[in-house]
């Protein structure tokens, strides 16, 4: 959507083709945080940024290897992300607002405590008028804006946040506002409609057309209805169509050993993966994914996952199959490490994980227990630690000096192995400003202990077609393939599974999308 606002207001004539007979993907299920550096909201309330310093943390935060590879794009990231906020707040209905949450890794050089993070204000679906049916919906409580979820935290405390928020929320039922990704989505939608570009439902995109004398991409064929049919595209072809965690085959190739869920749609099959490689396209960083906790629900009467940090108890710990603690639990870049693999075989390291948990976790709020009861048998109970090893197959020696190591840091108050509840992003997640010591600790020690499965799950891959600064998509030997874009999921992303903002998977494909959009308007006159 990015990329055709950037088109459609450049003078392009833009034709966007969505597979689904829902429009907005996985940006529409999203919670909408958006991460965004040196932006403009920032500086209106007087916060500093610079390129300099968002490169500087980049560099400092991201996985050992990448800057050499990616720092040419961090650098066009960088340069483009303000503007195109910019842009989209003046071609489109949405607006953003800053979210209080710090850099996950705010202590990096260059890393913020504030700033960077933002989230869509809410918007009213009756702005898309008929075609607000067709907006894909989410597993999540999109009434809530993001700063809402995470700020006043309606799974932890519903009652206290209904309370609070009630007008709100009730304005929002009134009007059918939504927050998070729907109002993202509601907003580019409407912003590119208004601009003149056509959107077709039910048209998947099967194959792109070369020009086999130039090697150009001229077109695309596309399937409607059971009909095929070869469209021209004069300017170029923005390949924009997500992960691929949703074909087996692929998804198990890249991301060997155990996987609990997916939250993102099922219309993410790796179509642009499949067609950028067909025509030749490198195909890259097909390893790393958007890997996070998620609780069992139900999206489209299939099992699915949503987002959920529900292994941040302070009375639970998270070990891998030797047993030991691998990660604080608090780490925003758990999924990184539960997917850490081994260097020489690339198979993972620490899976099957485990979340370990005491009788509290009983008492877990109460949602956390609502979403437990879809998945029969998720929750496994016993009343030993050696007797619940016995149950998953861990080493029980190992898990009780795991669990008893454990608990000796949270009587010294300090977890000095993983220095949970210790980083800036930790502590705001504890709310530890507003409580004595560190609330992230509680012991593991009341019968009936707990564990529950914390394999990978996904809401989307960040592998695929190789692309330059620009975004176009490269073959292996570096050139370029005319005519063809990518943007999103469906690109190698140059942030990959490790985050370096909890909204850097929304804030970089809306501004790759919009880099796609700008240079195909000027590269191929
Ligand atoms: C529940 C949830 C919460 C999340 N929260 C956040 C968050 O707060 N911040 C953040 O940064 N990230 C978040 N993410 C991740 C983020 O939503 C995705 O990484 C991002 O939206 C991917 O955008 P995209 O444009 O690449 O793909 P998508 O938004 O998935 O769009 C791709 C579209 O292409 C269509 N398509 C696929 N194949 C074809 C084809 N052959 N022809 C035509 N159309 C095709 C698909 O149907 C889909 O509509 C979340 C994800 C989930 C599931």
């Amino acid at each position: 959507m990015s990329a055709a606002l950037a088109a459609s207001v450049g003078g392009a004539s833009v034709l966007i083709l969505e597979k689904s007979e829902k429009v907005g993907g996985t940006s529409a299920m999203s919670g909408g945080g958006t991460w965004i550096p040196v932006n403009h909201h920032a500086r209106a309330t007087g916060l500093s940024d610079s390129p300099e310093e968002v490169l500087s943390y980049l560099r400092a935060a991201s996985a050992p290897g990448w800057a050499e590879k990616e720092e040419p794009l961090w650098r066009a990231f960088v340069e483009h992300a303000p503007r195109m906020l910019e842009f989209v707040e003046a071609h489109t209905p949405l607006r953003f607002a800053l979210v209080q949450e710090p850099d996950p890794q705010a202590e990096q050089p260059g890393g913020k405590t504030l700033g960077r993070m933002l989230s869509p204000r809410p918007l009213s679906r009756r702005l898309l008028g008929p075609l607000a049916r067709k907006l894909r919906r989410s597993t999540l409580p999109h009434r809530f804006t993001y700063q809402e979820m995470t700020g006043e935290d309606p799974y932890g405390h519903p009652v206290r946040a209904a309370f609070r928020l009630w007008p709100k929320l009730l304005s929002r039922i009134l009007t059918d506002s939504a927050g998070q990704g729907n109002a993202l989505m509601i907003g580019m939608i409407k912003g590119v409609l208004d601009r003149g570009c056509k959107l077709e439902l039910e048209a998947r995109v099967t194959d792109l057309v070369l020009d086999p004398a130039s090697g150009r991409v001229e077109g695309v064929e596309v399937e409607r209805k059971g009909k095929r049919e070869r469209l021209t595209a004069r300017r170029g072809v923005v390949l924009a169509t997500g992960g691929f965690e949703w074909d087996a085959e692929l998804y198990k190739k890249n991301f060997p050993g155990p996987m609990d869920m997916i939250g993102s749609p099922p219309t993410n099959t790796g179509d642009g993966q499949k067609m950028a490689a067909k025509i030749g396209a490198a195909i890259e960083r097909m390893d790393q994914a958007n890997i996070y906790p998620l609780l069992p629900t139900t999206y489209e009467g299939n099992p699915h996952g949503m987002p959920a940090t529900f292994q941040a108890h302070p009375h639970a710990i998270v070990v891998d199959r030797s047993g030991r603690r691998f990660v604080s639990e608090f780490d925003y870049n758990i999924g990184e490490a539960i997917d850490r693999r081994d260097p020489a075989t690339g198979g993972p390291l620490h899976l099957p994980c485990w979340v370990i948990a005491d009788a509290r976790m009983l008492k877990a709020p109460r949602m956390f227990w609502w979403y437990a009861r879809q998945k029969q048998g998720w929750v496994r109970q016993a009343p030993t630690l050696a007797a619940l090893a016995a149950m998953i197959d861990l080493p029980a020696d190992a898990l009780k000096a795991a669990v008893e190591r454990f608990n000796g840091f949270v009587r010294k108050g300090r977890d000095e192995d993983f220095h949970r509840g210790e980083s800036v992003w930790e502590r705001y997640k504890t709310h530890a400003h507003d409580a004595t010591g560190n609330p992230a600790l509680g012991t593991i020690e009341q019968s009936p202990f707990i564990a529950i499965p914390l394999n990978r799950s996904t809401v989307g891959t960040k592998g695929g077609a190789r692309t330059n600064e620009k975004g176009q998509v490269l073959r292996p030997d570096g050139s370029i393939i005319p005519g063809l874009y990518c943007a999103g999921n469906a690109m190698a992303n140059p942030i990959g599974t490790r985050a370096v903002g909890a909204g850097t998977t929304i804030g970089p494909c809306l501004t790759w999308g919009y880099i796609c959009g700008n240079n195909l308007l000027r590269e191929n006159r």
